[in-house]
Order: C-alpha cells, then sequence, then structure tokens
C-alpha cells in the first residue's frame, strides 16, 4: 500500500530539512507517494495569496502534509503563511512534543524532560483583527471562544489519557484577563472533570515560565491558547538544544500537517549546516499519525542513536557534520534497525 502526503519544502533551509527528512521517511520502506506543493515568498507575491490554491488543493487530497517553513512576505500585507494554513484547513490544535535528547548536552541535561504542548491554533490574538482607532491608537482582538477552547482541553486530556500521562497543566494569564483568558480556564476546568484520572492544575504564565526553567521536569501536558502556547514552545525548545530538534503537528478532523517549531533560518540557508532533527520529528509524527508505528519507531530510534553517537551532529547542537552528514548517519542507522528490529520508545 501507498500513502499521498503533500510535501511543503519552503524556503530558507526549509527544501534542504525537508529533503533529508523525506530521505529519512523513505529509508524506512513506507511507501509514499510524495505530491510536491511548492509555496515559497515568489509564488506569494505572483499569486497573491499567501496560501494558494494548489496548496490547499493537494492537501485536500492527500489529508496529510509534511511542511517546511515557510517565509511571509514582509511588504504587501500578506497573513503569516501557517495562520493562514490552520484556519483554512481548521487545524486546530498544535502539538508540540519536548523531549531530552540522549547524549545531546544542554544546560538542562541533567534532568530528564518529557513534555508535551498543546497550544490552540485558531483563535486567541492571532485573529488578525487590528484596528487603528484614531492616530497612534490601536486595538489588536483577542479573540477566545468556548468551542475552540473546549476542542484543544479535549485534545490534550484524550491524548494524555491515551498515552498514558499523568497530568495536565493549563496556562492563562487569567487574573489580568478576567473574560478571555477566564471562558479558556472555564471549559479547561470542565473537560478536566471528565476526565478524573489525570491530574489536572493551573498556572499563571508568567510562573509557568519561570517553573519551566527552575524544574522543567515537573511538566507532562501543558494546554495553552494560541499566544502563550507560541511563546512558550520556543521556551520549551530551548531547555532541550534548541529550535533545530523540536517537532510539531497541526490537528484537524480531517486533516493533519505536520512541521517544525522553527522558522525559515535565513542566517543559515544554503550553508549546508541546517539540523533536520524537527523535521524527521515532525516525520516520526506523521508516521505514527498514519498508524505505521514501527516505521515511527525506528526512525525516531535512528535519530537518537546518532545523537548518542555525537560524531555526526550538526554545529547548532554543538557538532560539527552537516546537514548531508547527519542525514546519511541517520539512514544508515534506519537501516541497521531495519535489520535487528525495531525496539519501541
Ligand atoms: P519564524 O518567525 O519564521 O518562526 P524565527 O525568527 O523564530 O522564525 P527561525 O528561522 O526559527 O527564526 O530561526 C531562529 C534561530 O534559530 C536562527 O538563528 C536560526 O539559524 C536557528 N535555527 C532555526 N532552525 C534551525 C535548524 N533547523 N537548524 C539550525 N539552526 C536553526
Amino acid at each position: 500500500m501507498s500513502y499521498k502526503v503533500t510535501l511543503i519544502p519552503g524556503d530558507g533551509i526549509g527544501p534542504e530539512v525537508s529533503a533529508a527528512a523525506r530521505r529519512a521517511v523513505d529509508a524506512t520502506g513506507v511507501k509514499i507517494d510524495w505530491e510536491i506543493a511548492e509555496l515559497n515568498p515568489d509564488i506569494i507575491s505572483k499569486t497573491g495569496q499567501s496560501l494558494p490554491q494548489h496548496v490547499v488543493d493537494s492537501l485536500e487530497r492527500t489529508g496529510i502534509g509534511l511542511k517546511a517553513p515557510v517565509t511571509t512576505p514582509i511588504a504587501g500585507g500578506y497573513t503569516s503563511v501557517n495562520v493562514a494554513l490552520r484556519k483554512r484547513l481548521d487545524l486546530y490544535a498544535n502539538v508540540r512534543p519536548v523531549r531530552s535528547l540522549p547524549g545531546l548536552i544542554t544546560r538542562f541535561s541533567d534532568v530528564k524532560i518529557d513534555m508535551v504542548i498543546f497550544r490552540e491554533n485558531t483563535e486567541d490574538l492571532y485573529s488578525g483583527l487590528e484596528h487603528e482607532v484614531i492616530t497612534d491608537v490601536v486595538t489588536s482582538l483577542k479573540v477566545i471562544t468556548r468551542t475552540a477552547s473546549v476542542r484543544i482541553a479535549e485534545t490534550a486530556f484524550r491524548f494524555a489519557a491515551s498515552a498514558g500521562r499523568k497530568k495536565v497543566a493549563a496556562i492563562h494569564k487569567a487574573n489580568i484577563m478576567k473574560l478571555a483568558d477566564g471562558l479558556f480556564l472555564r471549559c479547561c476546568r470542565e473537560v478536566a472533570q471528565r476526565h478524573p484520572e489525570i491530574e489536572y492544575k493551573e498556572l499563571i504564565v508568567d510562573n509557568a515560565s519561570m517553573q519551566l526553567v527552575i524544574k522543567p521536569e515537573q511538566f507532562d501536558v501543558l494546554l495553552l491558547p494560541n499566544l502563550y502556547g507560541d511563546i512558550v514552545s520556543d521556551l520549551a525548545a530551548g531547555l532541550v538544544g534548541g529550535l533545530g530538534v523540536v517537532p510539531g503537528a497541526n490537528l484537524g478532523e480531517k486533516h493533519a500537517v505536520f512541521e517544525a517549531v522553527h522558522g525559515s533560518a535565513p542566517d543559515i540557508a544554503g550553508k549546508g549546516i541546517s539540523n533536520p532533527t524537527a523535521m524527521m520529528f515532525s516525520a516520526v509524527m506523521m508516521l505514527n499519525h498514519m498508524g505505521e508505528q514501527s516505521a515511527a519507531n525506528r526512525l525516531q530510534n535512528a535519530v537518537e542513536k546518532v545523537y548518542s553517537d555525537k560524531r555526526k551532529l550538526t554545529p547548532d547542537v554543538g557538532g560539527t557534520a552537516g546537514t548531508a552528514e547527519f542525514t546519511e548517519a541517520v539512514i544508515a542507522a534506519v537501516a541497521e534497525r531495519s535489520i535487528g528490529g525495531a525496539s519501541p520508545i
């Protein structure tokens, strides 16, 4: 059987890291018919749309996307590509697992970090509703709805229950935004009551940020509205080695798009030193979503083995290898694991 997947190579380091992830997935032996959907600032400027129809059509056909970062052109007033995609396909849940990697030296190497961030993906301050009331006075609308808040909370709790996780922490600023974050919290509490087996707690976002740095190992599942989710994701990425290693999934009822947390990193684009780990782990999430657990485990284990070996790591995580060398090492490790059989993580 062969799957159809939309591959969006993006721009900046996108083409390098997505090509590496594609090769690593193909090495697992899972048959994928990749449908390439090009999307970059040139195409956006030419079509006049941040999300041209050919990309939507492809994702509608396949239902699954592996997406590299795409830069939204600064001029022209385009909405962010990611925001447009998430809204258009109603990809309401942004899921980001943040885990320590074996052998990787970070400031937090002495603790085991293993948390999963559930970020609401469709509203909050990302509603794009900004208004200049009078000259030099601007408002930006924060939209929080019951429907979206319950949906993300249910997704987080169901995941926690099915993955054997113990705790969910809802993160908010309801002491200041009493109505908006207050509604988000009420929804989280209601959903928490339906899942008594999962320990539920609430943390104000500023305290949560400090706790994440002081004692990151205490966190299990984090549940956040859109903006706090964005900021806390980068903070959490910093605990485990940076943006190069944290993957993500955008999930809706009908579609799923997998992408790294990082952007197009123009500062290192074309230098052959970008770290494809985050894209490869996003592909692991994609394989799991497709029901290909054994291939997902093999790829995950292969990447972890390259980290344990330490010899083929990219500069962002303290190594001297290039993207190509790292990728070859992962592919070799996938092949080894295929002979030896998968070890579940
Ligand atoms: P965006 O606003 O699109 O999310 P950003 O401004 O947050 O992007 P990134 O493009 O994510 O920025 O890059 C932030 C920093 O992290 C840059 O210095 C970049 O080189 C580095 N970086 C990001 N991704 C990677 C990667 N895969 N490998 C190595 N370094 C990376």
